[in-house]
């Protein structure tokens, strides 16, 4: 009996690898039919200036509208776009996609875009990045390159990265505090920005040591001259402690969720319809 309990134990455990790969295959082949399809979509994110109240810019967000199953994260395809290798393609479609679609907003407002490690390691990201400025005709001071700690600072990494600094692109290190070398990654390049995580934003309220990372990030990132922008903001209370805490930019539901392209056009008319002749002439 023992023996058949095991036989029959590795035959599902075979049964379980051999369906992921089956999955995962089937996932990449339709991912690579999305691409072409043009079932990928990018929404935007608009990201309050604390110091102005005005929109700083937005966040591209990919999205994937799947014929059947609906809207599908990006945590659940990025992973396989980068182990099939549709990451290049993929993420040179995103850079021109969004750098397009910032084009038609007004002057001063920026766009953040991720970039993922695989893309950064393996493609020539140097040279996705001028192609999606000159196909947009974006001035390289409107975009803001956001990478993570999974991207291996090594002498390469490093040198690509000041090149894009050298194009006049901003680059912005992603959901700090979360990996396990945030100072020595700091230490090991000028990143124009540091992204609060927003594990910290969520517990902040009722969190001392949330708000003790919060204030020692801020501060550190002043001290570094860098800019913060607090990701995951929900709430007023988490808004206004983050402004007092001297953040300089907040990202979240509570200002906008994500939005595609056409969605984020009407915001940004409605904001400037409203936004600063309103305020002045409110001003006593
Ligand atoms: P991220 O770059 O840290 O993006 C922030 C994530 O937080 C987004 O999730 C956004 O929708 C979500 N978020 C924003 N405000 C709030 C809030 O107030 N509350 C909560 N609970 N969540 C909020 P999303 O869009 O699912 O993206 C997840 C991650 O996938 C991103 O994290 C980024 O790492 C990656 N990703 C998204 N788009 C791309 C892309 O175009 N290329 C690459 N390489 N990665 C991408
Ligand atoms: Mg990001
Ligand atoms: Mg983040
Ligand atoms: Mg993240």
């Amino acid at each position: 009996a023992a023996k058949s309990d095991s036989s029959s134990s590795y035959r599902l455990y075979d049964a379980d690898i051999k369906d992921s790969r089956a999955e995962r295959r089937a996932l990449e082949g339709a991912l690579k039919i999305a691409l072409e399809n043009k079932e990928l979509e990018l929404f935007y994110q608009p990201i309050l200036d604390l110091a102005t109240n005005q929109l700083w810019g937005c966040e591209a967000l990919a999205r994937w509208k799947h014929p059947t199953k609906g809207m599908i994260s990006p945590l659940q395809f990025i992973p396989t776009a980068e182990e099939s290798g549709l990451i290049g393609p993929m993420g040179d479609w995103i850079l021109e996609e969004a750098c397009s679609t910032a084009m038609t907003w007004p002057q001063p407002f920026k766009v953040a875009i991720n970039l993922s490690p695989v893309q950064f390691r393996s493609r020539d990201v140097l040279a996705s990045v001028k192609t999606a400025l000159e196909i947009s005709g974006l001035p390289a001071q409107r975009l803001v390159l956001e990478i993570t700690e999974s991207v291996k600072l090594t002498d390469e990494a490093t040198a690509t990265l000041k090149r894009l600094k050298a194009l006049g692109v901003s680059i912005a290190l992603d959901d700090f505090g979360t990996g396990y070398a945030s100072m020595s990654y700091l230490s090991s390049f000028p990143f124009d920005k540091i992204k609060i995580d927003q594990s910290f934003v969520r517990g902040m309220m009722d969190s001392p040591d949330s708000r003790a990372i919060i204030k020692a990030t801020i501060g550190l990132a002043k001290d570094l001259k860098m800019s913060t922008t607090a990701e995951g903001v929900e709430t007023e209370e988490q808004l206004n402690a983050l402004h007092l805490a001297g953040a300089s930019q907040a990202q979240g539901y509570l200002i906008a969720k994500p939005m595609p392209r056409e969605a984020i056009a009407a915001f940004i008319t409605n904001l400037q319809g409203t936004q600063p002749n309103k305020r002045d002439e409110q001003a006593p």
